[in-house]
C-alpha cells in the first residue's frame, strides 16, 4: 500500500487486559477536545463468536456464521484472519485500506497472530502490547467485566500465558495498571506515530510549499 496520511495500530494482550477499555477511552478523549478533528477511528472486526449482551452488530463486531466467514476468506476479503478461542475472527481489507487513505487512524484490537500477518503486509504499522499488572488482576478483570462465563474465563486465563509469551514481537509495551497512566502512554505512542516526517510532509504540503515559495 502507498503511504497514507493515516497511521495502523495495532493492540494485542491477553483477554481482559483491557485493550477494548483503551481504545474506547483514546477515542472519547480525541472526540471531546477536538469535535471537528475526527481523526481515528476503530476496525470493526467480523467473528464466528456469539455476541454479549450489549453487543451490537455491526458496532462491535460484524457476527457472521462459519459458512459466511469461510466464504469471506475465499473471496480474500480479509487482511488477516485467525481462530482464537475456537472462533473466527478477522480484519476486512477494504475498510482499512479507504479508512488509512482518507487521513484517519485505525486501531485493530487483534491477537498475535493477526499483529504479526498484518505486520508482515505493513512493517509500518505500530504494533503495541497491552500487559496487565498480575495474573491475579487479570482474572479480577475478566470476572469483573462480568460477559463470560466461568469456563470462558478458565480458558481464557489458561491462553493469556501462551498471549503473553510473544510480548517481544511488539514495537511497544503498556502495562495497563493505572488506568490513566496507561492511556497517557498510549496516547503518546499515537502522537509520536504522527509527527513522523513521511506523515508530517502529507499533511503539511501546502505549508511547506508556502514558506519555500517567493
Ligand atoms: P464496553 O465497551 O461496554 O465493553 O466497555 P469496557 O469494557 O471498555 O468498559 C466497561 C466499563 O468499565 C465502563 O463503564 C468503563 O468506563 C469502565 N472502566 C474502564 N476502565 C476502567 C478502570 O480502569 N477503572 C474503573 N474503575 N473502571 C473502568
Ligand atoms: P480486553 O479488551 O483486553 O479484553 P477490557 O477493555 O474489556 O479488556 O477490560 C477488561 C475489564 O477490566 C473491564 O471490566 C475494564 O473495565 C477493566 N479494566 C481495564 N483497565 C483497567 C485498569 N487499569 N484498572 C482496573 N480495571 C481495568
Ligand atoms: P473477544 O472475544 O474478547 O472480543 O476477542 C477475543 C480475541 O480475538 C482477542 O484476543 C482479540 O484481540 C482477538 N480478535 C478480535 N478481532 C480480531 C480480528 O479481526 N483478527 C484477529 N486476528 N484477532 C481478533
Amino acid at each position: 500500500m502507498p503511504q497514507t496520511l493515516g497511521n495502523l495500530f495495532i493492540l494485542t494482550a491477553p483477554s481482559g487486559a483491557g485493550k477494548s477499555s483503551l481504545i474506547k477511552a483514546l477515542l472519547e478523549k480525541h472526540q471531546c477536545t477536538n469535535a471537528h478533528n475526527n481523526v481515528m477511528q476503530v476496525s470493526v472486526s467480523h467473528t464466528t463468536r456469539a455476541p454479549r449482551p450489549g453487543e451490537v452488530d455491526g458496532v462491535h463486531y460484524h457476527f457472521v456464521d462459519r459458512a459466511e466467514f469461510e466464504s469471506l476468506i475465499e473471496q480474500d476479503a480479509f487482511f488477516e484472519w485467525a481462530e482464537v478461542f475456537g472462533n473466527y475472527y478477522g480484519t476486512s481489507k477494504i475498510v482499512i485500506e479507504q479508512t488509512l487513505r482518507q487521513g484517519i487512524d485505525v486501531f485493530l484490537d487483534i491477537d498475535w497472530q493477526g499483529a504479526r500477518q498484518v505486520k508482515a503486509q505493513i512493517p509500518d504499522t505500530a504494533t503495541v502490547f497491552v500487559a496487565p499488572p498480575s495474573k491475579q488482576e487479570l482474572q479480577a478483570r475478566l470476572t469483573k467485566r462480568g460477559q463470560d462465563s466461568a469456563e470462558v474465563i478458565e480458558q481464557r486465563m489458561a491462553k493469556a500465558v501462551s498471549e503473553i509469551s510473544h510480548y517481544h514481537e511488539f514495537d511497544y509495551i503498556v502495562v495497563n495498571d493505572d488506568f490513566a497512566a496507561a492511556l497517557a502512554e498510549l496516547d503518546a505512542i499515537v502522537m509520536t506515530r504522527r509527527l513522523r516526517k513521511e506523515k508530517q510532509i502529507i499533511r503539511h504540503q501546502q505549508l511547506f510549499d508556502n514558506l519555500l515559495g517567493e
